[in-house]
């Protein structure tokens, strides 16, 4: 990873771009790839098999709510947490007055053309004091906000979920064909959960080859992750290099977007670090007693590493449930329904970052949110971080839900759009760290943990070693 920000550092200060992007970025997208069509089948075999190992619906049923009912909780602190930064930080209010201001105008000139009630009930724009500013100003800055944000935009507004039941609907495949094709990961957990089920119901008799059929395959899989994990050190190189590349074509431009949102990144990523080292190694003492947080990280650093480099817990996913088998010992049944629903539904680093985005951004056009408009956006941020695909930049775009669900303008995410790929890559590695964290709470509280401290981790360099 280092050599590969290195790389990208001597490419772009002396014009080596081109090569890099023709020759050396290929093979991280060869790597994302790869993680990912392994990805969907894993989850499909690997939760039907732990179903069927299970033996007993009783405890799926428990497993189920105490999984949920752990994303939930952690989802909603991290959201408080977030909100409790950015009111404390401030970011958005550090930005030079006049520029806020004018922001602030344009945004009053938006709610007005969109019909929408101004927040905070202030009104700058008839005020002749800001006169001045009010002529300068030249409505929303519609040139500065690209294609693909507006087309979002408009969608998000245009589609508002016709009933509030529909993320459930949602969750329901039409075709199971469809749903594989279309990498719907909650649809496919749907379906495995149900075909699971449905196995367990049918006599042994009948169902037997069916079932060593699906554990062969899933065991199959698992190889293929193991195979492809040993040339990782390779593929993140190359990855590295290229995402650094794409993101700026001279030295001073990636200056530029590390420090031009300086105070927000730097609220986000506080926020992101108090996450994973202080709210989950508590969690850990409280809650799982017998692994202390350097072994923890020790043992899920390859998923955080692939995290971080590839910003995808679903392009992850593979390695996460690797880690949280081989080297926490949490056992195969409880990690195969645990984790994929994680990788989808419990995003932790995204919620945070939704809430301390949409409050700067507001704080940024001199817009105050009281308290039941925060409390909202405690509300959208953990749904919209459910309904977040495990892919880059996902949270992003769900976040303009969450403007739109406070009635705010969607296109304001232009601003922050430079600097997102740095934050998604740290996000996706709380998002990560905080599945691994509960599949270890429920392992724990189902007797299924079975830690050996001082193991050898099964990490990217050493699982050459047969599991
Ligand atoms: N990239 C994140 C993930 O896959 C989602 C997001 O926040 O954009 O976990």
């Amino acid at each position: 990873m280092i050599l590969g920000i290195a790389w990208s550092y001597l490419s772009i200060s002396r014009g080596w771009s081109g090569f890099t992007l023709a020759w050396i970025d290929p093979f991280g997208e060869i790597f994302i790839r790869l993680l990912k069509f392994i990805a969907i089948p894993l989850v499909l075999f690997s939760i039907i098999s732990g179903i069927t190992d299970l033996g007993d619906t009783k405890k799926l049923g428990r497993l189920g709510i105490k999984t949920l009912s752990a994303y939930l909780f952690t989802t909603v602190l991290a959201v408080s947490l977030g909100l409790v930064l950015v009111n404390v930080l401030k970011p958005g209010e550090r930005a030079p007055e006049e520029q806020r201001i004018t922001y602030r105008i344009q945004y009053e000139q938006w709610a007005e053309s969109a019909g929408v009630p101004i927040k905070d009930g202030k009104h700058f724009l008839h005020d002749p004091a800001y006169a001045d500013q009010v002529a300068a100003a030249t409505g929303p800055t519609e040139s500065t906000i690209p294609d693909f944000v507006r087309e979002k935009a408009d969608l998000a507004r245009n589609n508002p979920n016709s009933s509030p039941l529909q993320p459930l609907v949602d969750m329901v495949p039409s075709n199971v064909f469809g749903a594989l094709v279309d990498s719907s990961m909650l649809q496919v957990i749907f379906f495995a959960v149900f075909f699971g089920i449905a196995l367990l119901f049918v006599p042994d008799q009948k169902v037997r080859p069916v079932k060593h059929l699906v554990d062969g395959i899933n065991e199959i899989f698992l190889k293929m992750v193991d195979v492809v994990m040993q040339a990782a050190p390779y593929f993140v190189f190359a990855l590295m290099a290229g995402i650094l590349v794409k993101m700026a074509s001279t030295t001073g431009e990636l200056w530029g977007i590390f420090s031009s949102l300086g105070w927000y990144a730097l609220s986000v990523l506080a926020g992101l670090a108090a996450l994973i080292y202080v709210v989950y190694p508590l969690l850990l003492k409280v809650l799982v007693r017998d692994i202390g947080y350097r072994d923890f990280f020790r043992s899920i650093s390859p998923a955080q590493l692939l995290a971080f480099s590839s910003s995808s817990s679903a392009a992850t996913l593979p390695v996460t449930m690797d880690c949280v088998r081989e080297n926490l010992g949490v056992s195969p049944q409880v990690a195969s329904f645990v984790l994929p629903i994680g990788a989808t539904v419990n995003m932790d680093g995204t919620s945070l970052y939704q809430a301390v985005g949409v409050v700067f951004l507001a704080q940024l056009h001199a817009v105050d949110l009281d308290l039941a408009q925060q409390l909202t956006i405690v509300l959208t941020a953990t749904l919209a971080s459910i309904g977040s695909a495990a892919v880059p930049s996902a949270g992003l775009i769900m976040m303009m839900v969450v403007l739109i669900s406070v009635g705010l303008p969607a296109e304001w995410v232009a601003i922050i759009l430079t600097i997102d790929r740095p934050l998604d890559m740290c996000r996706t590695v709380v998002n990560v760290t905080g599945d691994t964290l509960i599949a270890s709470v429920v392992a724990k509280s189902e007797g299924e943990l079975h830690f050996i401290p001082n193991k050898p981790i099964d990490n990217l360099e050493l699982n050459k070693n047969d599991r």
